[in-house]
């Protein structure tokens, strides 16, 4: 049905674990070439060699995205291990809760460091190799929290997560030019690891308020970004796929009953 994306060069950052290593899985399942960041050296290793057992091409590069540096590293490993790079999906993203009232300059600094400047750092590290590909991609990792719902602790998350879509709103038009695209994904709760720290009472709760009453799985996260990253999605850019089985939906609990 659409044109195979087998032997492009992707790079997913964040991908040690969670979501990034699902959408690495896709793309990998898909027949990309797939180069992992993150900055766990065991976790990364232990994911290139289950995602490389079905013998897709996948190898990792240890990068802090909050740094320009490191940025720039990602970018030239991928250049010189992969030729190019045909798609970015910047996913690397942290949620550590804190209420406004204790929030400190740090807490601040560090979510906004990683979410907000890592996503942006990131793209523009790729930016001429995206160019080069001549149907560059990316497909940034955002949320519903901050674009569309709140939740006590995670205001600077939330300002970090809607930051991002300010951000790509602004950048497809300025990388149209250069013929690349650049969407996001809004995942709802998705059963990660980092989700799991956040125990089992929040995990009901969350699973109570979800129309299709399940948690999300990081495949469904992959899936979407694959889509973005299409040929056959070439004519999207700057837009926003919710992928939240209907979690921002209900005016309130009462729409669930029955
Ligand atoms: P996770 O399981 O905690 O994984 C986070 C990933 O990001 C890890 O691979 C981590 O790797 C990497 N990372 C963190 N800081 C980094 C940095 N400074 N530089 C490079 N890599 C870094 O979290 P997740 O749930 O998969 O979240 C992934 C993305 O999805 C985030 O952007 C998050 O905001 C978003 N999201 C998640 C959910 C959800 O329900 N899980 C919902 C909405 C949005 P290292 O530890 O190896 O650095």
């Amino acid at each position: 049905m659409f044109t195979s994306i087998a032997g492009r060069a992707v790079v997913v950052t964040g991908a040690t674990r969670g979501i990034g290593k699902g959408i690495a899985r896709v793309f990998a399942g898909a027949g990309a070439r797939v180069l992992i960041v993150g900055r766990d050296a065991e976790a990364a290793k232990a994911t290139v060699a289950e995602l490389s057992a079905t013998g897709a091409e996948v190898s990792h590069v240890l990068a802090d995205v909050s740094q320009r540096e490191d940025c720039q590293r990602i970018a030239a490993t991928a250049t010189e291990r992969l030729g190019g790079i045909d798609v970015l999906c910047a996913n690397a993203g942290i949620f550590p809760a804190v209420s406004l009232a204790e929030m400190t300059d740090e807490n601040i600094d560090e979510v906004l460091g990683t979410n907000l400047r890592g996503t942006i750092l990131s793209v523009q590290a790729c930016l001429p190799a995206l160019a080069a590909s001549g149907h560059g991609r990316v497909v940034v990792t955002s949320s519903i929290t901050g674009p569309i719902t709140g939740f006590p602790g995670w205001a600077h998350y939330g300002a970090s997560k809607a930051g991002q879509l300010g951000f790509l709103r602004t950048a497809a038009i300025e990388l149209a030019a250069s013929g690349i695209t650049i969407n996001a994904v809004l995942p709802g709760n998705i059963v990660t690891e980092g989700l799991d720290e956040l125990g089992e009472e929040y995990l009901a709760s969350m699973t109570a308020s979800i129309p299709l009453r399940r948690l999300g799985t990081v495949e469904e996260i992959g899936h979407a970004a694959l889509f973005l990253a299409t040929d056959e999605a070439g004519y999207i850019t700057g837009q926003t796929i919710v992928v939240d089985g209907g979690q921002v939906l209900p005016e309130s609990l009462a729409a669930l009953d029955g």
